[in-house]
């Protein structure tokens, strides 16, 4: 399916969806409550060893709406492609929310990177710093499955903006600035190519 995407920019295929795709202008979680965390997160095994590694300094930091026990944090490895290692390990969820997120709808896993002066996508699983954006079958395209629940950013009336522009840092982060900046150029000739105006 991927492969009906013309062009690939460091070995992902670029779905041109994301150019034209409504978001809202940024993301807002006093607003959203950090709704997209309701349901968890698949993450490479590796970050998976990682959070794990750091498990006191994660408790550290959690509130009483989450759990400490480290054994309800992690559903079982299965096999996905679509992950670095080809190995997903979804997280549980708790309190009807991903198990990292606290009362505030915010990441512990972001809260404590930032509490400690290190960068903040730090100890962030890959696809928790991309979403609305997902790597699909080799493809960097829109989670539409999981946007489709969501009350706010998905809601007309909040789509202000593109993906594509509300998600440049996020994109910027997956692709280095050189993929990032030939992503700019390829989307400058698919919107003229397709007659849309380029913002
Ligand atoms: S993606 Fe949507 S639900 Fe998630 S933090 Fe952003 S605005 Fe909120
Ligand atoms: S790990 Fe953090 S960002 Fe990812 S779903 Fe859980 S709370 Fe949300």
């Amino acid at each position: 399916m991927s492969d009906s995407f013309e062009k690939v920019i460091k070995g992902y295929y670029i779905d041109p969806l994301i150019f034209t795709h409504k978001f809202v202008k940024e993301c807002d979680v006093c607003v959203c409550s950090g709704e997209c965390c309701y349901y968890g997160v698949y993450t490479d095994k590796k970050e998976y060893e990682n959070i794990l590694s750091m498990k006191k300094r994660i408790i550290k930091s959690m509130d009483d709406s989450q759990t400490t026990n480290v054994e309800k944090w992690f559903e079982e490895p299965e096999e996905d492609e679509d992950f670095e290692s080809g190995i997903a390990v979804g997280t549980e969820l708790y309190n009807g929310k991903c198990v990292f997120l606290d009362r505030q709808g915010f990441c512990t896993l972001q809260k404590i990177a930032m509490e400690d002066k290190e960068y903040k996508w730090k100890y962030k699983p890959l696809y928790c710093i991309l979403f609305p954006l997902v790597i699909y079958d080799g493809a960097i395209t829109v989670d539409d499955e999981h946007l489709d629940r969501m009350h706010y950013c998905n809601k007309k009336e909040n789509q202000t903006s593109t993906i594509f522009e509300a998600c440049s840092e996020e994109l910027e982060f997956l692709l280095g600035k050189d993929g990032f900046s030939e992503l700019t150029n390829y989307r400058q000739e698919y919107l003229k190519k397709n007659s849309n105006e380029v913002k």
